[in-house]
């Protein structure tokens, strides 16, 4: 492991006490269009620190709640070592009982993520598919991680929400249910979100944000980027609606030499909505 550039706001727990446990994977080795997500993790944890400790409209005091920044994983060579060691950390974090926040890097940390949780649904928020068996003959590619994670959980047990890119090939074959963002537009985040909660058969839900999903307007700091996406406010919105349900959560392809900052401000942001949601609702379980 390497110690971050800066620690996450707030995260002043060891691991012992940790309720949250932050986990850095900077790795983009398989990014199709614009490299630089292995920079998202530092970007992230820095631009963190502009935010007060208090969330008021939850009535949330971040410095009461026990976060653990547990650093960057070290620099990987391929995708298959990425997968191998991101596996065992998160599996840590998780038989320790603690919820895994990771910072990507690319999306395909999220596939070892899943792997190391159990019984859980997939939701992600992501304006791509991501549902390729393979790509540029990589089956760990970012454009095959929803496929793996149906691999890992069943496709029954997988949701893309706030998708407006999927490929002729993937259209060809058996696709996870998805909500595009065009019906998101047209019907509202409440009514869609809260019909894709109730198609997730498994009451654990493992929150993938590929930050893509969130409009180039507002997230332009990313490899791949769509126009057409969701708000901001609109995944604020869906993380409240999972908060009683959600297990754990990532934050991926956010790319600082794309950014002009505000996308590792709106990450940073939604990681601290995450913890301030999950710790007030998950505490009434
Ligand atoms: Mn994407
Ligand atoms: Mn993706």
């Amino acid at each position: 492991m390497e110690p971050p550039t800066a620690r996450f706001a707030f995260a002043t727990a060891d691991f012992e006490e940790a309720e949250y446990v932050i986990l850095g994977v900077p790795f983009d080795l398989t990014t199709t269009f614009r490299h630089g997500a292995k920079a998202g993790p530092n970007a992230i944890r820095e631009a963190s620190h502009g935010f007060e400790p208090y969330v008021f409209e939850h009535d949330v005091l971040l410095t009461k709640i026990k976060v653990h920044d547990a650093g960057n994983i070290e620099e990987l060579g391929t995708p298959a070592d990425m997968v191998r060691v991101t596996e065992a950390e998160v599996t840590k974090i998780v038989e320790a009982g603690k919820f895994p926040i990771l910072l990507g890097g690319e999306h395909s940390i999220t596939i070892p993520a899943v792997r190391a949780m159990n019984d859980v649904g997939v939701i992600t928020i992501d304006a791509h598919l991501d549902f390729r068996d393979e790509y540029d003959k990589n089956y760990l590619s970012h454009a095959c991680v929803l496929r793996r994670n149906a691999d890992r959980v069943g496709i029954e047990n997988v949701l893309a929400y706030g998708i407006r890119s999927i490929s002729i090939e993937e259209k060809r074959a058996p696709m996870p249910e998805y909500i595009d963002a065009y019906t998101i537009h047209d019907e509202g985040v409440e009514k869609t979100f809260k019909k894709a909660l109730n198609m997730m058969k498994r009451e654990d839900i493992y929150f993938s944000l590929d930050i893509d999903g969130i409009d180039p307007a507002f997230a332009p700091g990313t490899g791949t980027p769509e126009p057409f996406g969701l708000s901001s406010i609109d995944v604020k919105k869906c993380i409240k609606m999972m908060g009683p349900r959600m297990v754990g959560f990532d934050v991926t392809e956010v790319s600082p030499p794309y950014d002009n900052g505000n996308t590792a401000v709106l990450a940073a942001r939604l990681v601290i909505e995450v913890i301030a949601v999950t710790h007030k609702l998950r505490k009434k379980r």
